[in-house]
C-alpha cells in the first residue's frame, strides 16, 4: 500500500487504518507500548535511551535503513570520511558520556585539523596571505586587510559580540539584536564586497549573510567560547562517527524498526496513532518526534499545528550542503609545496584534506564541501558533472594535481530525503517569534532534535533536546 500525505488525515479520520497497538520486544507478548520515537538520529535514540531507563516501553521508527541520521560515515572509502557530523568539544558532557555508553572509543582529532592549513585560491589563482593583504582586490578595512575571507566574519563577531549572556539569547529582551547577520557586519565597518566574499560566497548559515539571524550567530560565538574555555579537544569516534549511533541503538530494549517513512501522526484523549508511507500504523500513549522540521512538512498532524508553532515548522530553513569526497594517486601537495586544504571563489568550494591514516600526516583524501548557493548548484549539475567540474577546478588551480585526483563520492544533504538540508537556522527576526513556541508538546505529541535545543549546537544539541523531551514525556 502507497500511501500519500493527502491521505492519511481521510484515512485516519475514516478508520480505514487501524491502528495496531505495537508491541515491543521486550515485552514479548502484546503489552502496548508507551512511546513511539520517530527518527533514529542521536536525539531520539538518546530520548528512547532515556525512557527506557524509566521503565517505558519504547518503539522507534526510522525512515532509512541505517541509524545515525546526520551522522554519517562512508566506511567504504578510504580513512572512512564524515558526510556529517565531524567532532564534539570537551564540554560536550553528553556526547562524551553517550560515547562512554555505547562503548566506543572517542580520540582526539584537533592535531590532525590543526594542519589544515587553508590556501586561499580567488579567481581561480592562489595567493599568500602577504599577497591578499595587498591586492587591489581586497575589500576587507585596512586594519583587518591580512585576514583571510574566511577569518573575518568569524573574528569581528567574536571580538564584537553585543549578546551579553549567550544563554539568555532567545529571551525577548534581546529581541534588537535579531537582525540579519549582514547588518550587523555592515554596522561592523563591513563593505557589501567584504560580506558578499567572507560571508556568502561559504556561509555557515543561510544562503547569505541576509537571511540569518545576527541573534543567532551571537548564540553560536557565545556557545563556542564556552567550549573554548573547557579544553581545546576535537573528538571523534575511533573508526567512523557512525558507530556512535550504531552503539546507542544496540543498548535498546524495544525495536527500532527501518524503512518506516512516518507520514501521518494523529493524537487523541487516549494515545496517539503513528501512520507510515507503507501502509502500517502503530499506537501508543505518546509520541515523540526527532524529525527535522524540514521533513515534519510533509508529515500529515492531526489536529494539526496552528500559529506560530505551525509557521516555525513550515518556514525555518535548513542549510544547503553537499560534499565531494576525491582521493589522489600521489601527494601532489608536496609537488607544488603547497597545502593540501583550499578555500576557493569557485565551484571547488573548499577543500579540506583529510588526515585519518595511522599519523596525523597521511592524508586519506580530500573532502570538497559546497554550501548554500554552490551546493544548490552542484545539485542542479548532478553528482558526476559536479564532479567531474570540481576535479577540472582543482586541476586548473594546481597543475600538479592534473590526472592524479579520483572523485570517490558525492552526498548532498539537501537531497537526502529523511534531512531535505543540513542543521537548521533561524532568519532574521526568527529567533524572537519562534524560538520559544516552536518545540511545545502537541497533544500527545513531544518535539525534539537539535532543531529544538537552546543551550547548545550541534550534536550536543541534539542530546540536550532529548533530555528535554524525555522529563516532558514522564511528567505528562
Ligand atoms: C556536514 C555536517 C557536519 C556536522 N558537523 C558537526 C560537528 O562537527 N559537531 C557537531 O556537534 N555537530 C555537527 N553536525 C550536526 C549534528 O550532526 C546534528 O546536529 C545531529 O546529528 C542532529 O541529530 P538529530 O537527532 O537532531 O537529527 P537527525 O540526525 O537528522 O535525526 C533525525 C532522524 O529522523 C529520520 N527521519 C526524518 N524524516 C523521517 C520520516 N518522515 N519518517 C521516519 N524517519 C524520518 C532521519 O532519517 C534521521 O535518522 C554536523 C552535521 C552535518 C550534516
Amino acid at each position: 500500500m502507497d500511501i500519500t500525505r493527502r491521505d492519511v488525515g481521510a484515512l485516519l479520520a475514516g478508520g480505514l487504518i487501524a491502528a495496531a497497538p505495537a508491541v515491543s520486544r521486550a515485552a514479548g507478548a502484546a503489552k502496548p507500548l508507551d512511546v513511539i520515537v520517530l527518527g533514529a538520529g542521536m536525539s531520539g535514540l538518546n530520548a528512547a535511551w532515556l525512557l527506557e531507563q524509566q521503565g517505558q516501553r519504547v518503539m522507534v521508527l526510522e525512515g532509512r535503513g541505517r541509524v545515525g541520521g546526520r551522522v554519517h560515515t562512508l566506511f567504504d572509502q578510504p580513512g572512512v570520511p564524515e558526510m556529517g557530523f565531524n567532532a564534539m568539544a570537551a564540554g560536550y558532557g553528553r556526547g562524551i558520556d553517550a560515547a562512554k555508553r555505547a562503548g566506543v572509543e572517542l580520540y582526539d582529532i584537533g592535531p590532525r585539523m590543526a594542519k589544515t592549513n587553508l590556501t586561499l585560491a580567488l579567481g581561480g589563482k592562489i595567493m599568500t596571505r602577504a599577497e591578499w593583504a595587498a591586492s587591489p582586490a581586497n575589500p576587507f578595512p585596512a586594519a583587518r586587510k591580512a585576514m583571510m575571507p574566511w577569518e573575518i566574519s568569524g573574528a569581528i563577531m567574536h571580538q564584537n559580540n553585543p549578546l551579553k549572556d549567550w544563554m539568555k539569547w532567545t529571551d525577548p529582551a534581546n529581541a534588537a539584536l535579531d537582525v540579519s547577520l549582514h547588518d550587523f557586519l555592515k554596522g561592523q565597518g563591513l563593505s557589501d564586497a567584504a560580506i558578499r566574499l567572507a560571508v556568502d560566497t561559504s556561509p555557515y548559515y543561510g544562503g547569505s549573510a541576509y537571511d540569518v539571524s545576527a541573534l543567532m550567530s551571537e548564540f553560536a560565538d557565545g556557545w563556542t567560547k564556552a567550549q573554548i574555555t573547557l579544553g581545546m579537544q576535537s573528538l571523534a569516534v575511533k573508526g567512523g562517527n557512525e558507530k556512535l549511533p550504531m552503539g546507542m541503538a544496540k543498548l535498546l530494549k524495544g525495536d527500532l524498526l527501518f524503512g518506516k517513512e512516518v507520514v501521518g501522526i494523529s493524537s487523541d484523549a487516549t494515545g496517539a496513532t503513528v501512520v507510515c508511507q507503507d501502509g502500517s500504523s502503530y499506537r501508543a500513549g505518546r509520541v515523540v518526534c526527532s524529525l527535522p522540521f524540514s521533513t515534519l512538512r510533509r508529515v500529515k498532524l492531526d489536529p494539526g499545528l496552528t500559529g506560530l508553532q505551525a509557521q516555525a515548522v513550515e518556514t525555518i530553513a535548513y542549510q544547503l550542503i553537499s560534499n565531494i569526497f576525491i582521493t589522489a594517486k600521489s601527494p601532489f601537495w608536496e609537488k607544488d609545496k603547497l597545502s593540501a586544504s583550499m578555500w576557493t571563489d569557485g565551484v571547488a568550494g573548499t577543500v579540506i584534506a583529510q588526515r585519518f591514516g595511522e599519523s596525523d600526516d597521511e592524508i586519506t583524501g580530500l573532502l570538497v564541501q559546497a554550501r548554500a548557493d554552490l551546493s544548490a548548484y552542484w545539485d542542479r549539475l548532478g553528482p558526476a558533472e559536479a564532479m567531474r567540474r570540481v576535479v577540472a577546478e582543482i586541476e586548473a588551480i594546481r597543475p600538479a594535481a592534473k590526472g592524479q585526483l579520483e572523485a570517490k563520492a558525492y552526498y548532498s544533504w539537501a537531497q537526502e530525503p529523511f534531512n531535505a538540508g543540513d542543521w537548521a537556522y533561524f532568519g532574521p527576526g526568527q529567533v524572537t517569534t519562534f524560538a520559544n513556541v516552536m518545540s511545545a508538546p502537541s497533544g500527545r505529541v513531544h518535539f525534539c532534535g537539535e532543531h529544538t535545543a537552546t543551550g547548545n549546537r550541534g550534536l550536543e544539541a541534539a542530546l540536550e533536546s532529548s533530555e528535554r523531551v524525555a522529563l516532558e514525556v514522564l511528567s505528562a
